[in-house]
């Protein structure tokens, strides 16, 4: 199985609801395990400002699907949340789920870049990242993840819910 990372992010219609939901989709994925999910991070979105806050998380997966089909099944539970595609970009959205790392592969295909791109300039990713990945985990053309994390000031982002077990549930 490959370790798989990936990110969670919601604005729209209780955002902590969504994210729980993406959750329990991710973990009932076909040859997937839910390894763990980081708290969920409150933070301002990217894009146009009049809109609603962001939550963001990222989970750990061990997984046996190809990277092409692991998007397939991310793009799937966006839609069954209601996302609707070709809205404005970065406008707001019920959730969000991105690549962000599959194993060590570097890949870049039309429709699907790993390490997803932005990544390592984004905190709302890198700090739920480090909290669920080996402390030793090196992102392919970037570097180790310990480092990327110490450029960013973690007081940026606001834990929304520390005392859901959900959330904690269970760094490697
Ligand atoms: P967005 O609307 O920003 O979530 O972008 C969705 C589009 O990004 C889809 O068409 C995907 O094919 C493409 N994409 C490329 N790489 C990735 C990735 N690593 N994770 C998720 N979507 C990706």
């Amino acid at each position: 199985m490959i370790d798989a990372y990936v990110g969670l992010g919601s604005n729209l219609g209780d955002p902590l609801a969504q994210l729980r939901r993406a959750v329990r989709a991710l973990a009932a994925l076909p040859g997937t395990r839910l390894c763990a999910v980081s708290p969920r991070y409150r933070n301002r979105p990217l894009g146009p400002a009049d809109q609603p806050d962001y939550v963001n998380a990222v989970a750990r997966l061990a997984t046996d699907l190809a990277p092409r089909d692991l998007l397939a099944a991310l793009q799937g539970i966006e839609r069954d949340q209601g996302r609707v595609r070709g809205g404005r970009r970065w406008g707001p959205r019920t959730l969000d789920l991105d690549l962000l790392l599959y194993g060590d592969e570097v890949i870049d295909e039309p429709g699907l870049r790993v390490p997803h791109p932005g990544l390592a300039e984004r905190d709302f990713v890198v700090l739920p990242l480090a909290r669920v990945a080996p402390p030793d985990l090196t992102v392919p053309g970037q570097g180790r993840l310990a480092a990327l994390a110490a450029r960013f000031d973690p007081a940026a982002l606001i834990v929304v819910d520390h005392d859901d077990p959900a959330a904690t549930l269970h760094r490697h």
